[in-house]
């Protein structure tokens, strides 16, 4: 009797130890179409941002098996109008998540149309190697077939597991563990939506446990030297498209605005109109950064600060929109075209 009543006991102490060392995990909710909505559960038409944080989490229960969860409501609205001001207040929520030393990771729920923008952000700027990951959906909630259940359980899972720590930040979708350095959306209705065109995905998650083939080396998170705790706004830095028959209006009436560095989309090897030339060769000697980028979806632009394109930053292969992040990064610390380019090649 004594020894049944011992091993109860053992079971229930074993049990509970085993519940109490599950990870603490924050998910933010911040809208899309994860949080979407639909009147149909097969016609294209739905609503993004409708759902709540805590709404999502109950439509994949098997979450509460990998993790103690805690929901937070950063925001509810469709990515299109995601802005630099919620960046901040993310990343500083982030950032004292950790900081209390009671939250193991991060996961984020996030639209899909500009989850890329908002993941190398917090990649240049949480000080902490803890896992944070970017999650979304390409079907709404409502949908048949709705993909954002399971791409949260292996996001959960991912940020629950210590083989994820010091990564940098990650997105996850439709199974892929996508790196915040390269991911980008390339495609715009489709479940596998997501690509790392330069680099490849880190690795991937089969039957909710990570598999990783390489590790980020680009800087990042702990690695990087910007701080954003002290930092309420972000400089003006504007993208101008380059086309055949591009003038220099756009870039003109960016500068008007009050921009503090406007990237170029440039054609090619980061090439522009010859009237885009001169408006960013002007631009550059008022001591406006340029940087060339390029509409190329791989293979960068990598020849620094050259003619004809003297005092001009290269973007590597950031995209033009992550190219605009890095300076509005970089602009915290330094306007010096040169020291701008060294953080072009190490970011
Ligand atoms: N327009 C939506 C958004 O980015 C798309 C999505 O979430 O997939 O919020």
């Amino acid at each position: 009797m004594k020894s049944i009543f011992t091993l109860i006991c053992l079971i229930i102490i074993t049990s509970s130890t085993i519940l109490a060392q599950r990870p603490n995990i924050a998910v933010i909710g911040t809208g899309g179409t994860i949080a979407g909505t639909a009147e149909s559960a097969t016609r294209a038409g739905y609503s993004p941002a409708q759902l709540t944080v805590d709404a999502i989490l109950s439509s994949a229960p098997q979450i509460g098996e990998i993790a103690e969860i805690t929901g937070i409501q950063l925001c509810n609205i469709s990515s299109q109008a995601m802005n630099s001001t919620i960046w901040l207040k993310l990343a500083h929520t982030v950032d004292s998540l950790f900081a209390s030393g009671n939250c193991d990771g991060v996961v984020i729920t996030h639209g899909t149309d500009t989850m890329e923008e908002t993941a190398y952000f917090l990649n240049l700027t949480i000080k902490y190697g803890n896992p944070v990951i970017l999650v979304g959906a390409m079907r709404p909630a409502t949908g048949l077939s709705a993909d954002g259940p399971m791409n949260l359980y292996n996001a959960v899972s991912l940020a629950s597991n210590p083989v994820s720590r010091n990564k940098g930040v990650m997105i996850l979708m439709n199974d892929y563990i996508l790196s915040a350095d390269d991911v980008t959306k390339t495609n715009s209705v489709n479940t596998n939506a997501f690509e790392c065109p330069n680099y490849g995905p880190l690795g991937v998650m089969r039957g909710g446990e990570p598999i990783f083939f390489r590790e980020p080396l680009l800087k990042n998170t702990i690695t990087s030297e910007f701080s954003i705790s002290e930092i309420n706004s972000l400089e003006r830095v504007d993208i101008v498209y380059s086309y055949a028959d591009a003038d220099a209006t756009a870039f003109d009436a960016f500068i008007d605005k009050g921009a503090k560095g406007i990237v170029i989309a440039g054609v090619g090897h980061g090439n522009f109109s010859p009237a885009i030339c001169s408006a960013a060769a002007k631009a550059t000697q008022r001591g406006i950064a340029v940087v060339r980028s390029t509409r190329i979806i791989r293979g960068g632009v990598t020849t620094d600060l050259e003619e004809p394109f003297a005092g001009q930053i290269s973007s590597y292969y950031k995209s033009p929109q992550k190219s605009r992040i890095l300076l509005m990064v970089a602009l915290t610390k330094t306007d010096d075209p040169a020291e701008i380019q060294r953080i072009f090649r190490e970011y």
